[in-house]
């Protein structure tokens, strides 16, 4: 972790005289002047390693001149940097010039690297690696594979973020968390886990350290901003119904929601009425599959409006989108309360998400979680396709296995990952129908290349298709353009010692009205030579999520806009934000944002779950999605990722990789 001297609150002081000093006050209790980035320097650039982003370049010729320092750097870790990560400085600029057309006015001439392979794929995620491990699988272990993306790190939203609090390594995810899915893993996906010698349950069974959160509970944290005054409620009945120490009655006593609120939300949480009488539990599903789950609350609950910010953000976890954007009838099938006395049938074939249908789908439950989560099965695959860039052989030792960038994107390996590569063309050498190869040209450290492959696999995301592929019928390219992801943020707080959550008695403390609406220490897993720190004295991560939606609107302008947003907010406004937070709610522990923090990253994804259609907002039917007309083949180019399904798992990743490389070898 880098240090840097607080230089801003020096100069600014005098600068913006006495206004400026009130704020810079505050700014110093929340620690805001012990920078625990180089931010003023960099202004949220991550910096890691012995590598900066824009590396320089090595001297020599040919391949070697194409090569930037980047990830062959010595000590290149890109997981431990700080700050803003995720979408980070660096990695969309030229997409985005790409989309907005000015990309081409301004490249230099397009450098062919002169290489040719069986296979390129664009897209480091979960699909892209699962195509190129699919591809190998088919096509034979000596198939030469390019797998370029626009990242400084592998794994797609499948990435992990490192912390390093006096000696101690911590981790986290930085995007996906759980191997979990609502549907149960296909033949190939669970195929490609075993191959892997990921068992979800086995570890899960092995790993978790359930005792280390013995005696501390769930809490609720009311500010005043929402709720009139800041308020610490600790113990409270569960999301999901599993705590059932608490009654809602008494948690509620102890809130500052008014005595109607607290009345209704007693009522919608324990009692069980029929809020739709007279109605078969077909003509329920039907109108509730047509409404929003805020508008069943005030509409058919008669909810006190009192009571709907306690719930409005409750489903940002699983949509990234409140109350107001998800349909009543996914609420239902997520178990969210006020259906109880309902007498609705928990049946298919009812008209939900995803997400939501896998609630009803009876499946061998998939929950484990890696300390870094979806990153692991990102490590895996990487260690399966280049076994000396991965230390180690087992699934528990990929946790703190050492990752040597500079072996991914070595001449004569079979599979080359090459980083900071943002694809800005791909197209058919030839007509689609009789193409023998694929032109891909990608921007790296300011200069074009291209390279070709035999077949190309998409791995990125549907959005960006269109621009890279102009070529493409119009209807796909509508088609692909269709689905927003849904911006959110996950981020994690580095803390020297989490003895303030002891004292306040709470593992996690909901936020609903927050910037972040939770924070919770991270989950509580022992794996390999990789420990929880279940000591309080000992450093720890924090998780806090913030999805930027804008309630009101239809969903996907919410979307649009909130990603926006992410990308207009600088690391410094999060700091402060996340400071002020975390200040509020631990100060009864005693925690001091300016003495306890170590470290800081935001891992924002402007473009992150796979747009998944409901009932709501897409009531055309499954064979007329957009997501399926979009990912047909075009010559020699496939399309996967987990766009082409319009589900936000990774299994769904994985097929749709299977189903990409099926596609290409079939012709
Ligand atoms: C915050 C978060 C939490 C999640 N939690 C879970 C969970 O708990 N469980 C679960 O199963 N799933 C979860 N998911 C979903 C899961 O992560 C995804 O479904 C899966 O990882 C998607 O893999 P992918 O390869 O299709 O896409 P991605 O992971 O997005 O990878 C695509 C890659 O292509 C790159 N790319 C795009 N355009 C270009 C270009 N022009 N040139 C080069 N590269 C390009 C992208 O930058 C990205 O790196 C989560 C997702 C997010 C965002």
């Amino acid at each position: 972790m880098e240090y840097a001297v607080g230089r801003r609150s020096a100069t600014k002081r005098t600068e913006n005289g006495p206004n400026y000093m009130k704020k810079d006050r505050h700014d110093h209790e929340l620690g805001m002047d012990r920078p625990i980035t180089r931010r003023d320097f960099l202004n949220g650039i991550a910096v890691y390693g012995g590598a900066a982003v824009a590396g320089s370049w090595l001297a020599g010729c040919g391949e070697a001149k194409m090569r930037p320092l980047g990830q062959d750097a010595a000590g290149y870790n890109p997981s431990s940097g700080t700050g803003m990560r995720g979408s980070h400085v660096g990695s969309f600029e030229t997409a985005h010039q790409v989309r907005d057309g000015t990309f081409w006015q301004k490249a230099g001439s397009v450098s062919n690297t002169g290489e040719v392979y069986d296979l390129v794929v664009v897209g480091a995620g979960i699909s892209g690696l699962a195509a190129a491990y699919y591809f190998r699988q088919k096509a034979g272990q000596n198939a030469r594979i390019l797998i370029l993306d626009n990242h400084d790190d592998f794994g797609g939203h499948a990435q992990r973020n490192e912390f390093n609090v006096g000696g101690r390594l911590l981790i986290a995810n930085a995007g996906t968390l759980l191997i979990d899915s609502p549907s149960p893993y296909s033949k190939e996906a669970r195929g490609l886990m075993d191959e892997l010698g990921i068992d979800p349950a086995a570890l899960a069974a092995k790993c978790e350290d359930h005792e280390a959160h013995r005696g501390l509970q769930s809490a609720y944290f009311f500010e005043k901003e929402t709720f009139g005054e800041d308020r610490l409620v600790v113990g409270a009945p569960d999301f999901w119904r599993r705590e059932t120490r608490i009654s809602w009655r008494e948690f509620l006593s102890r809130t500052p929601l008014s005595a109607e609120a607290q009345q209704d939300i007693t009522r919608l949480e324990e009692d069980r009425i029929d809020y739709m009488p007279g109605l078969s539990s077909d003509e329920k599903k039907d109108l509730l599959s047509r409404m929003s789950y805020r508008d069943f609350l005030l509409n058919y609950v008669k909810l006190h409006p009192d009571a709907l910010p306690f719930y409005q953000t409750r489903t940002h976890g699983l949509y990234a989108a409140g109350i107001d954007a998800v349909a009543a009838l996914d609420c239902w099938a997520l178990g969210y309360p006020g259906f109880q006395g309902m007498n609705i049938e928990r049946s298919l074939p009812a008209p939900l998400s995803y997400t939501a249908l896998g609630y009803l789908t009876p499946h061998e439950p998939y929950s484990f979680m890696h300390p870094d989560g979806g990153a692991s099965v990102a490590r895996h695959l990487v260690r399966a396709l280049i076994p000396a860039a991965v230390s180690g052989h087992t699934a528990e030792d990929i946790v703190t296995a050492k990752v040597d960038y500079g072996l991914l994107d070595v001449s004569g390996s079979p599979v080359r990952i090459r980083l900071d590569s943002t694809v800005v063309r791909a197209r058919n050498v030839g007509e689609p129908e009789s193409a023998k190869e694929v032109e891909v040209a990608y921007e790296r450290h300011g200069e074009v290349f291209s390279v070709r492959g035999k077949g190309v696999v998409l791995a990125c995301w549907n959005t960006v298709i269109p621009y890279i592929c102009p070529e493409l019928p119009t209807v796909q390219k509508e088609a692909l353009a269709y689905g927003v992801k849904s911006p959110l943020v996950y981020t994690h707080v580095a803390i020297r010692n989490w003895t303030s959550f002891k004292k306040i008695g709470a593992y996690r403390v909901y936020s609903p009205g927050m910037y972040h609406t939770g924070v919770s220490l991270a989950p509580a897993i022992n794996i390999g030579d990789y420990k929880y720190p279940s000591s309080p004295e000992e450093p720890m991560v924090l998780f806090m999520t913030r999805a930027p939606c804008q309630p009101g609107l239809p969903l996907r302008d919410q979307y649009r806009i909130g990603r926006l947003e992410l990308y207009d907010t600088p690391f410094a406004t999060f700091e402060r934000k996340i400071r002020d937070q975390l200040a509020r709610i631990l100060g009864p522990g005693g925690f001091d944002p300016a003495r306890d923090i170590a470290g800081i990253t935001v891992n924002r994804w402007p473009h992150g779950y796979a747009y998944e259609y409901d009932s709501l907002w897409n009531p055309e039917p499954e064979d007329q999605r957009p997501c399926v007309i979009g990912r047909k083949q075009f010559g020699r180019i496939a399309i996967a990722n987990s766009d082409a399904a319009a589900a936000a798992y990774m299994d769904p990743a994985m097929d749709q990789a299977y189903r990409a490389v099926g596609e290409l070898l079939a012709t």
